[in-house]
């Protein structure tokens, strides 16, 4: 195993690892695990001491949402089959990488995205609460209306991440709901399936967008912005320019709103929906095949524009800022960096940002020209070229 740093040496009571988040910024200020990671797996070495069956006789343990493989990999080393699932391709690629570094073979690790079937049999389920409740909701209805009545359930969450009805929710899918003490500022929430609560399910979101004269789309649960249009993406779909031929991309589409405007406004272009949210990439595909089934579209589930050999006449783009909870600039300039290297020489980037976000700073410093092409009392936007 590579030395670890400490920085990255997450001791834990079922098996420590090194782990690191993906992609791999330079100068990274944020750790791979939290307390909620290491209070779940207190509890399962703990659980698994008491038992004198060997793990890997066992079935797998599926566990959801897990960043970096905090929960995953030290189960794994510990000999546990796990079935992995999630929404983030950052997440699945973290964790395969995480296992790379730790030389764990992946050969009883297997994953599903969230619209894809769990490989049975499963053991018990570990879910670290998602930032997007109705993801949460939509993974709930899918573990309560396909694993056997009886099987285990236990949540993990930040305190200063779980919302108050987090309880309430559990109870809508699951029998004896409790939660356990809090320690290391996260609690754990223990629930079992039963059968009678098999019959809940959550539908995608259905919205209009007035920069497409009123029509609708619809959001599959955790993608950005959830059941209703951003007010940012509102304001930039009023701003996406016209008669651009050749390829767009729409970089970090979430459910596809400024690709679609951008379809909608240029007849001659091919559209690109690019995100690394699984859902964000089945709503964008959803909304194209229902309101342009003609045009010609791409879809990348992926890091940004990582892997595709295209270049792009304009790349439309409203960046995230966080990652997981944090606030961080390190996703919004590795972007911009794409941006660069896939925009063709008389191409253009546009960028939408909350006024404070001042992104005119670091696209001066990649591009020759910034510009700004409109603003309100919330969000500019600006335009970069070479
Ligand atoms: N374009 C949509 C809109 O305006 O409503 C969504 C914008 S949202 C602020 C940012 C999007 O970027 C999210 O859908 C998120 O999943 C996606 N994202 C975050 N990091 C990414 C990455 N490294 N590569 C691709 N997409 C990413």
């Amino acid at each position: 195993m590579p030395p670890m740093k400490p920085d990255t040496y997450f001791d834990n009571p079922v098996h420590p690892v090194s782990l690191k988040l993906w992609p791999r910024l330079n100068g990274e200020k944020l750790r791979a695990w939290d307390g909620a990671d290491l209070l779940l797996l207190e509890h399962i070495a703990e659980q698994d001491a008491s038992t004198d069956q060997d793990a890997s006789d066992q079935p797998a343990t599926l566990v959801l949402n897990d960043p970096n493989g905090a929960l995953t990999l030290p189960l794994l080393a510990a000999g546990v089959k796990v079935h992995a699932s999630g929404d983030s391709w950052l997440a699945q690629k973290a964790l395969l990488t995480n296992a790379e570094d730790n030389d764990l073979a992946t050969d009883t690790l297997s994953w599903s995205w969230p619209n894809e079937e769990v490989a049975q049999p499963i053991a018990r389920v570990l879910i670290r609460l998602p930032k997007s409740l109705s993801l949460f909701e939509s993974q709930l209805a899918t573990i309560a209306g396909t694993l056997p009545e009886g099987t285990q359930v236990i949540v993990s969450s930040m305190d200063k991440h779980t919302p108050p009805t987090v309880m309430k929710i559990l109870e809508k899918y699951f029998l004896s709901v409790e939660h356990g003490l809090g320690r290391r500022k996260a609690h754990l929430y223990f629930a079992q399936l039963g059968h009678q609560t098999a019959q809940q399910r959550t539908a995608p979101a259905v919205f209009a967008i007035p920069a497409l004269q009123g029509k609708e789309i619809c959001a599959q649960p955790g993608t950005f912005s959830g059941d209703k249009l951003d007010i940012g993406a509102r304001f930039f779909s009023e701003h996406v320019p016209s008669d651009v031929a050749g390829n767009i991309a729409d970089l970090g589409c979430g459910n596809g709103v400024i690709g679609l405007v951008a379809l909608d406004r240029n007849p001659e272009a091919s559209v690109w929906f690019c995100d690394e949210s699984a859902q964000a990439v089945s709503s964008a595909k959803t909304n194209t095949a229902a309101l342009y089934p003609k045009r010609e579209c791409s879809f990348h589930h992926g890091n940004g524009l990582d892997g595709l050999a295209e270049t792009f006449s304009l790349i439309l783009l409203n960046p995230p800022f966080h990652r997981g909870h944090a606030v961080d600039e390190g996703v919004s300039s590795m972007l911009f960096k794409h941006a660069r290297r896939h925009l063709n020489s008389d191409g253009e980037l546009y960028v939408i940002g909350n006024r404070h976000l001042k992104y005119n700073l670091p696209l001066r410093k990649l591009f020759g020209s910034v510009r700004e092409v409109a603003a309100n009392d919330k969000f500019t936007i600006w335009a970069a070229k070479f």
